[in-house]
């Protein structure tokens, strides 16, 4: 797609009359009295929580903003793969792909060995390891990226929509309330909205209210970490160069005017340049400096010396200052309380983390922090789970968050290094350290979601306390090529993936048989956890992959648990059987996985791997749901 060649225009690019680009959005009215979930910030982290619970209608949420309406531009722009592959759960992967930028090249540019202060390309790597996810890295506004939430929320059962300029004041969290208390809201947030205070009481509230949280100071939480910030000149500009690498990610680095990250934006002509600046003194704040757009313009063509560089246009910029830092905790419990409460106030994305553009990270983990939480929180208000399932957000998020800031400090020192730059380790360490670029390293340890590796060897690839790899399936009922992984949506519910052994999955005594008559018999998890008069899968989805190609197989021969019926006529749901996709790649192969014995692989309903089994592991299987579900009235068979 094409766009902005005329000068850049925020909003939808594929309505043509600019003056209807944006999205009305947002409540009108008082806030609620009371709620469920109150969040607080529309920023990326704010609306990928609210994306979440618009799925549960029987949730009350309520999602504030102190700005006026909705983001129009500027700010984070790098989509990493993992974060596509989130996307795909929300249903807006496809609208991201077709208007974002494809990053698929990096280059790499140092001081000519001429001695005439100009740079060099001194080389180019793929941007993605092949196979590391089927989707690529894209940069696309933040501001698009909140459309997209926006849009889920509106279309959602909950009809979710923000309400704007309401700003925070302060929390009050009254810790006397126990943490199964369904009647209690311990919360109380005062917030100010035209002059007129408004007083919420929630039984959750979530601060994903950026670098500056004021949940963050109410819960007595702090950031640490540098102690100074560092200040970037970041600009999205429309020009006409020379520079032959303006359509790809280039990390240039000049012999003395220092370091430019060059960012191809969407729509083929918009760029965003990177401008790093001097480390602030502590307490020094980088607007004191008075540093304007022309200070940033002259500063980028000195660093793309020899070549030229004519803005004609400055869609966006700012002077953006940010330390690395982190909080020890992501919640209001203390450690020493662990065992007596659970948490009622979270913080997720920046207010707990923050991390410099370098590495592209911010608005990613932001999203992703919280994803892992929507789903606890549903889970713990429709009385699936145990209020203590929410302890694992914290210990789960501040883990990847404080390795993704060491990762974004090496690199960032890396690329300012002021002993010169070397271009060929910056190349290494980037193709080293890609996976965290990529969103993909985070690794959540053992705990009461995560099983030991006793069974990892039955999935080689599909690692437990990782994000489900997926690989390409042929549909058995229809023979429709699709990726394993996008039936995993966000929609709350856990996956079992089982991968059958060599035999027939058909025969009286194969092991995918056997699973499912235990999975259909009243101790199996997917019996004692669905609530009576739901789906049999509205709770725990479960998938079976054969290895023997689709025309060997008969549909009508297979357990009857893996065509449930559905809806009130009772139809067949025939989405449940996959065979490898042999032109694609074979997924046992790509994912090795035991071809012999087959296995179990149990997926979170933010798709990270909670465990691998052996197929015939029933007794593992009830007791790893048994630890944190609540018993339902059992679905009958
Ligand atoms: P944010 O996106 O910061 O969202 C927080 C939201 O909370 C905001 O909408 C804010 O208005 C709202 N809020 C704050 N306090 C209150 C309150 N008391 N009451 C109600 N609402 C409140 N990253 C990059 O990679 N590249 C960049 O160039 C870049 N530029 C940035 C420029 C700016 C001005 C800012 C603020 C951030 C920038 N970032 C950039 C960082 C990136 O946008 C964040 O990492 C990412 O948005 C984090 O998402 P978040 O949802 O945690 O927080």
């Amino acid at each position: 797609m094409q766009f902005h060649f005329n000068g850049f225009e925020p909003g939808d690019p594929d309505i043509s009359d600019t003056a209807k680009r944006h999205l009305t959005s947002g409540s009108s009215g008082t806030l609620p009295e009371k709620v469920d979930v109150l969040i607080i910030g529309c920023g990326p982290a704010g609306l990928t929580l609210a994306a979440q619970l618009s799925a549960f209608p029987e949730i009350k949420t309520c999602i504030v903003d102190q700005k006026a309406g909705p983001l129009l531009l500027g700010q984070a722009d790098g989509v990493a793969c993992r974060t596509v592959e989130m996307f795909e759960a929300f249903g807006f992967s496809e609208r991201v792909l077709r208007e974002a930028c494809w990053i698929n090249e990096t280059t790499f540019w140092k001081p000519a060995q001429n001695g005439q202060a100009t740079i060099a390309r001194s080389g180019r790597v793929q941007d993605t390891e092949d196979g590391l996810s089927e989707f690529p890295h894209v940069v696309l506004n933040q501001a698009r990226v909140h459309d997209f939430y926006l849009d889920v929320m509106q279309k959602s059962p909950a009809a979710l929509e923000p309400y704007y300029a309401r700003q925070l004041l302060d929390l009050q969290i009254d810790t006397s309330v126990a943490a199964d208390d369904a009647h209690a809201y311990p919360v109380t947030a005062r917030l100010e909205h035209a002059g007129q205070i408004e007083t919420v009481k929630a039984r959750y509230v979530v601060g994903c209210d950026g670098a500056r949280s004021t949940v963050r100071k109410s819960i007595g939480r702090t950031l640490h970490g540098d102690s100074a910030n560092h200040a970037w000149g970041v600009m999205d500009v429309l020009a006409v160069t020379d520079f032959p690498d303006i359509r790809c990610k280039s990390l240039i680095q000049s012999a003395n005017e220092g370091t430019i990250l060059v960012i191809p934006r969407e729509g083929g002509y918009l760029v965003r340049l990177y401008i790093e600046m001097d480390k602030l003194e502590a307490g020094e704040r980088v607007s004191n400096r008075k540093i304007t757009a022309e200070d940033l313009i002259a500063a980028a063509q000195r660093i793309f010396k020899p070549y030229v560089l004519d803005v004609k246009e400055v869609a966006w910029w700012s002077v953006y200052e940010i330390g690395q830092r982190i909080c020890d905790k992501f919640d209001d419990v203390p450690e020493a309380e662990i065992a007596r409460r659970s948490p009622r106030v979270f913080i997720a994305g920046d207010a707990c983390h923050t991390h410099s553009p370098k590495a592209g990270q911010g608005m990613n983990v932001s999203m992703q922090d919280a994803f892992n939480l929507g789903w606890k929180l549903a889970s713990v208000l429709n009385k699936r789970c145990v209020p203590d399932l929410l302890h694992s957000y914290s210990a789960e998020r501040q883990a990847v968050a404080k390795e993704l800031i060491d990762f974004d400090r090496e690199w960032a020192a890396l690329l300012g290094s002021s002993e010169g730059f070397d271009a060929a380790e910056t190349q290494r360490y980037f193709v080293r350290h890609g996976r965290y670029t990529a969103g993909t390293a985070a690794h959540y340890r053992p705990s009461i979601l995560t099983g030991e590796p006793t069974h990892q060897h039955l999935a080689e690839g599909l690692v437990i306390g990782m994000r489900f790899h997926s690989a390409p399936v042929i549909r058995l009922a229809d023979a429709r090529p699709l990726h394993l992984g996008h039936v995993a949506k966000a929609d709350g519910r856990w996956r079992i993936f089982a991968f059958s052994g060599a035999e027939d999955p058909a025969a009286s005594d194969s092991g995918i048989r056997a699973l499912c008559e235990f999975l259909d018999s009243p101790s199996s998890p997917v019996r004692k956890f669905t609530p009576a008069g739901q789906d049999i899968d509205s709770v725990i989805d479960v998938r079976a992959v054969f290895q023997q190609d689709r025309r060997e197989l008969a549909i009508e021969a297979m357990p009857p648990f893996l065509l449930p019926r559905r809806g009130r006529y009772g139809l067949y749901d025939y989405e449940k059987m996959f065979c490898p996709d042999v032109k694609g790649g074979d997924i046992f192969t790509m994912r090795g996985i035991d071809r012999r014995s087959g296995c179990m692989v149990i997926v979170r309903p933010d798709q990270y791997i909670a465990d691998v089994l052996p197929l015939d592991g029933f007794g593992r299987l009830a007791a790893f749901f048994d630890n944190f579900m609540i018993q339902k009235n059992a679905v009958s068979g």
